[in-house]
């Protein structure tokens, strides 16, 4: 059973404190994990009871503090890790931003690029890590994504432009309207999951075009097809649109601009579709290990489970099972029974029970696949070290980077 490694994603949720980063979080593994929740009650009392909405709630509590939970959207795999809120750099923001492959930025919709904003974004600019910007609380009284836009560009330099425009704002707020697709999006039903498609309100319509030919323009950069139909004036079809992003996104110069709100349940299925659309998979990103055999040689990692294995420790966690490591697998395939090398104990060890966590629920597998992110119970190691396949003796390398020499000529 083979998983599609170009349909995983490891993403982090990176804001300014109060921007929403808990309640967007919840809502993700709401919508992602609901109807796997709702099943798994069914299955143990036999009746057929379905859990209530604050049942549901408490049970994501548990597990939405845990380093890396797994969800699905739409046949993909996203690994929402943990980014401790930090606004210095220390060993373990890095750490945690060393293993995500892409996050999203969450801003305000009133308060815009705060002090803390500017740090997250400093600090995923310096690890590499592509974004997709989420303007949060739409529906609050002052709400303005179009001046958070701006400030983005203007306070952060980032290349921002909306792909998406709000319908209403404040307590007016309905929904998106799609500026790839040019088609309304409304979230109805009290928890917004009833997604219904529709045209552009007429009052928005002009908007739409405006924003979207921002857009097109913007993006035409990243793809000389897509920038051939725009000049000779044909229609630019809208996979063409997504891949220019995702080419910019991906390659750090683009960042897309999705706007809505958690709290009111408007915008967070299409940001997920944002998040399978233009961040990266793990095959997308270069990672690389220091062969500690040869003179400390530096190493492409590769993403394919033929390779033998490399995993960093990330994370350690006490939980009522024993100790449990978080690890990012890099390399190769992470196999229960495997034996191992913790290359900085010098240690081998024998991979024992394996687990993946979902928003509810502690799965044991049998197998981690390249780029996956697993937990392993029982191994004796410290938060940062590397585990490889015994044929080789590989540690990750310090993601430190320097900073850019400004030069005053
Ligand atoms: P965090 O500090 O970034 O994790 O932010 P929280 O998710 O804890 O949210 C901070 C406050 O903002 C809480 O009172 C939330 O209920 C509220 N909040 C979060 N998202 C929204 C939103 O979309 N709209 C409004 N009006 N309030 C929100």
């Amino acid at each position: 059973m083979g998983i599609d490694i170009t349909k995983m994603r490891n993403i982090g949720i990176s804001a300014h404190i109060d921007s929403g980063k808990t309640t967007l979080s919840e809502r993700i593994l709401f919508y992602c994990d609901k109807i796997h929740a709702i099943h798994e009650v069914r299955g143990k009392d036999g009746v057929g009871a379905t859990m209530d909405h604050m049942e549901l709630e408490r049970e994501r509590g548990i597990t939405i503090q845990s380093a890396a939970t797994q969800v699905e959207w739409k046949e993909h795999t996203i690994n929402l890790i943990d980014t401790p809120g930090h606004v210095d750099f220390t060993i373990e923001v890095e750490r945690s931003l060393r293993v995500l492959d892409g996050a999203i930025l969450v801003l305000c919709a009133v308060g815009g690029v705060q002090s803390q904003s500017i740090t997250v974004d400093r600090q995923l600019k310096r690890y590499h890590v592509p974004r997709i910007a989420f303007i949060n609380k739409c529906d609050r009284t002052g709400a303005n994504p179009f001046k958070v836009k701006i400030q983005l560009r203007e306070k952060l330099g980032l290349n921002a432009v909306l792909i998406q425009i709000p319908i209403g704002l404040e307590d007016k707020l309905e929904g998106v309207v799609d500026l790839i697709t040019m088609k309304a999006m409304y979230f109805d039903g009290d928890q917004g999951t009833e997604i219904r498609y529709a045209e552009i309100p007429a009052h928005l319509k002009a908007d739409a075009e405006k924003y979207r030919e921002e857009l097109i323009d913007a993006v035409s950069l990243f793809s000389d097809e897509l920038a051939e139909h725009y000049l000779s004036g044909e229609a630019v079809p809208e996979d063409m649109i997504r891949v220019a992003i995702r080419k910019g996104t991906l390659a750090e110069q683009f960042v897309p601009v999705m706007v809505g709100s958690a709290y009111k349940n408007k915008g967070i299925q299409a940001l997920l579709d944002g998040v399978n659309n233009y961040l990266p998979n793990p095959t997308e990103v270069k990672n690389y290990a220091l062969d500690l055999d040869h003179n400390e040689e530096q190493k492409e990692l590769s993403c394919d489970d033929k390779s033998p294995c490399v995993a960093l420790g990330f994370k350690l966690e006490d939980g009522q099972y024993g100790q449990l490591t978080y690890v990012r697998i890099y390399q190769g395939a992470l196999k229960k029974g495997d034996e191992l090398i913790n290359t900085r104990a010098r240690k081998r060890f024998k991979v024992g029970r394996l687990v993946r966590m979902h928003s509810d629920d502690m799965e044991d597998i049998t197998e981690g696949a390249p780029g996956d992110i697993v937990a392993l119970f029982g191994v004796d190691c410290a938060s940062g070290d590397t585990f490889c396949g015994s044929s080789i003796n590989y540690a990750m390398t310090s993601m430190y980077v320097p900073e850019p020499v400004i030069s005053l000529a």
